[in-house]
């Protein structure tokens, strides 16, 4: 029995007691490759000097102090160092704790900009089937997931939902990359122009998907195109990179590969590679201009936001992935990583998907390949191969959901940035082992 009320309270799970590199070590010595960074955070793998370094510093000089009375020098570095590398026209970072939390602060930043221009019609989010924003209630909300959504439905504000950008499959047989992002903008055209273009405030999206269906890239041209439609219609563009930003896919912000400047980014999971909790929303000048000019005050905060021991964490963790020049080790693992996969997993008749960018990678698993028929829920295969791959010493996050009324099985790898040519060959001759074992016991 334990007193801590864990998420599956009837699971027992390994203690962690110590991370060694990309490794996470339980209390009976045995080691697992983190080949997920957890949820796509652990980017500097677990045992980081500098940054333990640069927390310990900071936490004994200043732990926390309270943002109504003072700000401090490692939020105001780390805020100039995101924005100084942040697309155009984003001015002004806001810290909180999390990725749920900087969402509320980019729907209620999002509200208060038109309440404060005087267009306070504008109050409908529109968003994607295919997503997950976080799980408090406003960003539970606006997430398409109806598994996560459906308990809480009497509780949440009005959301509208339209298609993902889901190659594998929402595009039509022979439709291009560009016939496909354009049906998809014309329907979000539609959606707005249905709820009436001047009371839409914002259409928020993940750059690339992560928790619903595992590291799913949109495709070329997409965003350019949602981009041109929110601007003729006057809705804020919300880019949520809580899981794919801070150098994931390769890219610090993963919109910076289509040139796509929202009005509003949220970041986190990476931000502080879990050696602190901390997230961010990212403002453009328009909206922070907007409340500097009007009210003066944003009506919405939390007691940790800004906490200075988080913010001297990421600076530390920003410096490092610039320094090391990870960036560069992100986008040739990632290659190495997905042609492994393909090489191992690729002829197998079960393996319907491989995709991602840079260290954000997903595999999909079908019953039927040529059919896209996915596994009966029922069996939870993407349970079972999780249970395969922590057998076999490797952390990986699966997903198993319905999307537009589809199951899916997916498999998410998103191993840490510092990881060497042989790391990768160990994740995948695991996974491999894993995903086999899996699929022979559910026939
Ligand atoms: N947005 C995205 C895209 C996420 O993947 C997540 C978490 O997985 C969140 C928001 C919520 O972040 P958090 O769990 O830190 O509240």
């Amino acid at each position: 029995m334990s007193y801590v009320f864990h998420r599956m309270p009837n699971r027992p799970l390994p203690i962690a007691v110590a991370g060694d590199g990309i490794e996470v070590i339980d209390s009976t010595g045995k080691r697992y490759i983190d080949a997920s960074g957890g949820a796509a955070v652990s980017c500097l793998g677990h045992s980081h000097r500098r940054v333990i370094d640069a927390i310990e510093k900071q936490a004994r000089q200043l732990a926390y102090a309270h943002t109504s009375f003072f700000t401090t020098e490692a939020a105001e570095a780390l805020a100039e160092r995101l924005i100084k590398a942040a697309p155009a026209g984003l001015g002004h970072a806001y810290f909180v704790s999390g990725g749920s939390e900087a969402m509320e602060a980019a729907l209620k930043l999002a509200r208060q900009y038109f309440v404060e221009i005087g267009e306070p019609q504008r109050k409908h989010f529109i968003a994607r089937r295919q997503s997950y924003h976080g799980n408090t209630l406003g960003a539970l909300a606006i997430g398409g997931n109806a598994w996560r959504r459906e308990p809480f439905l009497p509780l949440l504000i009005d959301a509208h939902h339209v298609s993902p950008c889901y190659a594998y499959r929402g595009r039509l047989a022979g439709e291009s990359d560009e016939a496909y992002a354009q049906r998809l903008a014309d329907e979000l055209e539609r959606k707005i122009l249905e709820l009436g273009a001047d009371t839409v405030a914002a259409f928020v999206a993940e750059t690339v998907v992560g928790a619903t269906a595992g590291a799913v890239p949109p495709v070329a041209g997409y965003f350019r195109k949602i981009r041109a439609v929110c601007e003729k219609h006057g809705v804020l563009l919300i880019l949520d990179e809580v899981m794919c930003g801070m150098g994931r896919t390769g890219y610090l912000y993963a919109c910076e590969e289509e040139g796509v400047a929202p009005d509003l980014l949220t970041i986190a999971k990476g931000l502080g590679a879990g050696y602190q909790p901390i997230g961010a929303t990212l403002v453009s000048d328009r909206i922070y201009d907007a409340i500097v000019s009007g009210s003066g005050f944003f009506q919405h905060g939390h007691t940790y936001m800004g906490h200075a021991t988080a913010c001297a964490a990421a600076l530390e963790v920003q410096r490092v992935i610039e320094k090391e020049n990870l960036l560069a080790n992100v986008a040739a693992r990632g290659e190495q990583l997905r042609a492994a996969l393909r090489e191992r997993l690729g002829e197998d008749p079960h393996v319907g998907d491989i995709r991602g960018r840079g260290l954000f990678v997903g595999v999909e698993l079908v019953r039927e390949r040529a059919g896209k028929t996915p596994f009966e829920p029922h069996r939870k295969l993407h349970a079972a191969i999780k249970r395969e791959a922590m057998a076999r010493g490797l952390m990986v996050y699966p997903m198993g959901g319905t999307i537009d009324g589809q199951h899916g099985d997916h498999i998410l790898l998103a191993p840490p940035f510092i990881c060497t040519p042989d790391d990768i060959d160990r994740i995948v001759a695991r996974l491999g082992d894993a995903v086999e074992a899996a699929l022979a016991a559910a026939g």
